[in-house]
């Protein structure tokens, strides 16, 4: 049975880092958290002084980072001596666990820089574990072709008979970039219990659920099937899916720190002053 939509909402323009531009969709005043996904950030533009600045050194504690670079280069350099090339198509699937203090900065000085990070959260019982990486550039991330010409880059999840290369026990995260030529339309299935959304970020025209969705919405999806109809109306579109089960536990949230209860907030903000991250 086809999913429908629970409510359409536009993007916040903010900045963070050090002052880099960004449209903010998932941890904004009207779409607060999507559990188990705590934000979604999307950044995009040719000119350099939205970007430049990048995000210098900050902490992480709690959570897993996934930022999927749609064009551009960002290094990736953290506390434990991990360091990373982010490229067109690439993505790093990032656990923070109990902490990191990392930079993610722009490797270059001109040009266009687009793409995304989403925040999703770790169960209770992992968020002090051990910081994890996992580098994916374009050619790790498995493509899954289907009927219309549709094809899917899979990141997390199950399309077809691809499988992406992340797997998570508890929030079993899908993740997924699709592109729908004109005309064309694809089901993508999301299990039952799954919170999930919908986000075309190229191309104008195109249903999610039967609904038109402009450029800039984003539709998050009712609980009511187990699958996802999406169909390009006019021109190619390119649409990212992402969904995961809900962990259902409480979310204290302080900056980078997201953890269950305040005093494990406190104790956060002691370790990383203590230099114990
Ligand atoms: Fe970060």
């Amino acid at each position: 049975m086809a999913r429908t939509i629970d409510k359409i909402v536009r993007g916040m323009k903010t900045s963070d880092g050090a002052g880099v531009k960004l449209t903010r969709l998932v941890g904004t005043p009207v779409l607060r958290r999507i559990d188990p996904f705590l934000m979604l950030d999307e950044f995009g533009s040719d000119e350099p002084t939205d970007y430049l600045a990048g995000f210098p050194d900050h902490p992480h504690r709690g959570f897993e980072t996934v930022t999927y670079m749609v064009e551009g280069r960002f290094r990736h350099k953290d506390n434990h001596g991990h360091e990373g090339l982010l490229e067109t198509g690439g993505a790093q699937w990032m656990t923070a666990g109990r902490g990191i203090v990392h930079s993610e900065m722009p490797e270059q000085k001109e040009g266009v820089v687009r793409g995304f990070q989403l925040w999703l959260n770790l169960p209770s019982t992992d968020k002090l574990c051990d910081p994890t990486y996992k580098d994916l550039q374009k050619e790790n991330i498995p493509v899954a072709e289907l009927p219309g010409g549709v094809t899917a880059r899979v990141l997390a999840g199950l399309v077809g008979d691809v499988k992406g290369p992340i797997e998570r026990s508890k929030t079993e995260p899908i993740y997924v970039d699709v592109t729908i030529p004109a005309g064309a339309s694809v089901t993508i299935p999301i299990p039952r219990g799954h919170a999930g959304f919908a986000y075309p970020f190229e191309g104008t025209k195109l249903t999610v659920a039967e609904r038109p969705l402009e450029r800039g919405e984003l539709a998050v999806l009712r609980d009511d099937g187990d699958e996802l109809v999406l169909k390009a109306t006019d021109g190619d579109v390119r649409v990212l899916v992402v969904a995961g089960k809900p962990l259902n536990e409480p979310v204290v949230q302080y900056g980078p720190f997201v953890m269950n209860t305040l005093e494990e907030i406190e104790q956060a903000v002691s370790d990383l002053q203590a230099g114990r991250f």
